[in-house]
């Protein structure tokens, strides 16, 4: 069991601040009110922009893993429609708009030091025609050939996506 002070099982209840049940870390009843606290993966969603046979990779301008590429994307808001969340998190990273085009993948993965557990979704997309500007998290855009992305991607679900992608081109 994963024992950090960020991640469950949680000591009190958020509604009325009993204690909570650890026996279970994942779904955890309070000893005293009705509630029931359930953990979750956080989903966020990777946007894979295509043309031909490459793919737009972000180099990231927060930690962690500052300076290394991941594919662009992002968490998804409390309640927000997957694929909404897909295209603001590509126009907030690139500025522009874009088209989706593909359901590519689905993986689990950890975010952090902490390592909170991620539920990441990637779609193949198509950037609508626009200036495409680094922006909000993110320090440069660059177009990889699919066989042959840069040996710096530190989290294993994009690395995982892009091998999905590159066999999906053949
Ligand atoms: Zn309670």
């Amino acid at each position: 069991m994963n024992t950090h002070p960020h991640l469950p099982p949680y000591p009190f209840c958020p509604v009325c601040g009993g204690p909570l049940d650890r026996t279970e870390p994942h779904r955890q009843p309070c000893t005293r009110c009705d509630f029931i606290f359930y953990h979750s993966s956080s989903p966020c969603m990777g946007a894979l922009p295509l043309e031909d046979r490459r793919v737009l990779l972000a180099r990231r301008g927060i930690e962690p893993f500052f300076g290394s590429w991941n594919v662009v994307g992002g968490f998804l808001g409390y309640g927000e429609e997957p694929l909404e969340g897909l295209l603001r998190e590509v126009r907030e990273e690139t500025g522009c708009a874009c088209r989706v085009l593909d359901f590519i993948t689905q993986n689990a993965d950890t975010y952090g030091e902490q390592g909170a557990a991620l539920l990441n979704s990637y779609y193949s997309v198509e950037l609508l025609p626009g200036d495409l500007t680094p922006q909000d998290d993110v320090s440069e855009l660059r177009w990889f050939d699919i066989d042959d992305l840069p040996a710096d991607i530190p989290f294993e679900s994009d690395r995982r996506a892009l091998e999905v992608l590159r066999t999906m081109l053949r």
